[in-house]
């Protein structure tokens, strides 16, 4: 009979001191990499210390992976790998709090995002993947499927215990063992989820966490006893993972960066369509990859589509990520601010018309506030780039054909969204519309049970649902 280890004493959130170091092999040790300072990008203060690992912890992590692959988790019957996924799961639940709040602090997001979405949904993710461990035996894949091994997996700084979840929970359903890398601007809460396996008595070397900077991603990625990479990130650095990738027998997923197309009919129901307009630009202060960041608007409709959409921007309040009144947070980091900045000078200078929402912004810590360019030409780069922040690039089309070319007119393909009343074009265009997702009168909506990913340059391969699962299975 299989037994979890027993829980600690209930401890108080207020007086929590996670171990912000390197998790190897089921202890927190001190790395021997550079350490690095996290930011509170609300308040430019110093959040955290954080230990960070070297080369050679990524070798004894790689190795503790694969010890606790052969001897333990490959061998455990799903049912029993279960257990312990649905364990994180109640226990991201009852951390649920500090979680959100150290989230929110590290990364700058509304604390009701944290709160309603990323937490939540990082729980959802294993709860799903759980119940899948002890399902796995001929559910189309033969009596015993296969897990590759040893997963290395790299993720970005905007939802950072979300996109560990949808990481880590389907490599541990399927039987690999993971060495994870957070983003060097946001490793907190991914050191917390390390705590929680210890608190689900996770056997050690299952799950290993090892913050650093993209140097360290790079020692994943090459280290020899890695049997998958799956990245999320820019496309830039997606590039070069695949091609330190080829010539080795490492399986690879990428899930890369987005521009996708919100196409808005005349006969959409405009208000509801300005709802989704706004938060599939604005959520998260824009640092989506499938953020709706070209509004193609119908001609006849786009003066009265924009007037509405300054309306209700304007009373966007953008602030202190902690104060739960609070719709736009921090942008995560000044590189990321500056990035923002240039891509929005670049709008100006090619002759688009800027418009800012008058709301306040504080003077430190790093904000922008919610912007939005009329006028916008396919060629300018506001329309080509993924700008990652608060601005919305507002084009426009007469026909439904015009309207399919100029939402593919991009290198990328991660999601697209379509406001309509007429169910028939819905269908027609989510056809035409080269994009891993397309929502239809709505924007952001995520489930575990399905497959998110991208085309062309926003990737290949598939997170969530049966289809996420192949990635971690010799099927
Ligand atoms: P990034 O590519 O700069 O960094 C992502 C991660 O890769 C970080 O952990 C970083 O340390 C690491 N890294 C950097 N250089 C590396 C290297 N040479 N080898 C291995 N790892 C390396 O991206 P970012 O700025 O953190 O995130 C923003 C990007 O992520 C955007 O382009 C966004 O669209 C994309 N993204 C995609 C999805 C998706 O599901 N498609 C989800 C979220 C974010």
């Amino acid at each position: 009979v299989f037994e979890y280890a027993p829980a600690p004493e209930s401890r108080d959130i207020a007086n929590l001191k996670p171990h912000y170091r390197p998790f190897i092999d089921g202890e927190f040790a001190d790395g021997s990499g550079e350490p690095l300072k996290s930011i509170n990008p609300a308040t430019e203060e110093v959040l955290a210390e954080v230990s960070t690992a070297s080369a050679s912890d990524v070798d004894t992590a790689v190795k503790a992976a694969r010890r606790a692959y052969d001897r333990v988790w490959r061998k455990m019957p799903g049912a029993e790998r279960a257990k312990y996924l649905f364990r994180i799961a109640r226990l991201i639940q009852e951390r649920a709090r500090e979680l959100a709040v150290l989230e929110s602090l590290d990364n700058g997001k509304p604390i009701k995002e944290s709160r309603d979405a990323d937490i939540p949904t990082a729980a959802a993710h294993f709860f799903y993947h759980a119940g899948w461990a002890d399902k796995l035996d001929y559910a189309g894949y033969g009596p015993d499927p296969k897990p590759l091994g040893v997963a290395g997996q790299i993720i970005p700084w905007n939802f950072p215990l979300l996109m560990l979840a949808w990481k880590i929970a389907p490599a541990l359903a399927t039987g690999n063992t993971v060495v994870l890398k957070p983003a060097e601007t946001t490793p907190l809460t991914a050191l917390v989820f390390a705590e929680i396996c210890q608190q689900a008595g996770l056997p050690p070397g299952v799950v290993n966490i090892l913050p650093g900077a993209g140097d360290i991603g790079a020692e994943i990625v090459n280290h020899a006893g890695i049997d998958k990479i799956a990245f999320t990130g820019s496309t830039d650095v997606g590039k070069l993972i695949q091609r330190s990738v080829a010539g080795t027998p490492k399986k690879l997923t990428l899930e890369l960066g987005g521009k996708a197309a919100n196409v808005v009919f005349a006969d959409a129901p405009l208000d509801q369509a300005v709802e989704g307009i706004v938060n599939g630009i604005f959520f998260n202060q824009g640092h989506v990859c499938c953020a709706g960041s070209r509004l193609l608007a119908e001609e006849s409709i786009v003066d009265e589509l924009l007037a509405k959409l300054r309306y209700r921007v304007s009373t966007l309040r953008l602030g202190d990520p902690l104060d739960k009144n609070t719709d736009i947070g921090a942008i995560n980091s000044a590189e990321q601010l500056t990035k923002i900045r240039e891509l929005v000078e670049s709008g100006d200078s090619e002759g688009a018309q800027r418009w800012t929402s008058p709301c306040p912004v504080p003077e430190r810590g790093f904000f922008f506030a919610p912007t939005v360019f009329s006028d916008v030409h396919q060629s300018m780069r506001i329309a080509r780039e993924e700008i990652f922040g608060p601005v919305l690039s507002v084009l426009t089309f007469r026909t439904p054909d015009e309207a399919v070319t100029k939402a593919n007119n991009t290198p990328y393909g991660l999601s697209a969204g379509i406001w309509t009343e007429k169910g028939s074009r819905i269908l027609w265009m989510a056809n035409q519309l080269r994009a891993g997702v397309v929502w239809a009168n709505t924007f952001n909506r995520f489930d575990p049970a399905a497959p998110f990913g991208g085309y062309q340059e926003s990737g290949f391969g598939r997170e969530g649902g049966r289809t996420g699962l192949e990635a971690y299975l010799d099927v």
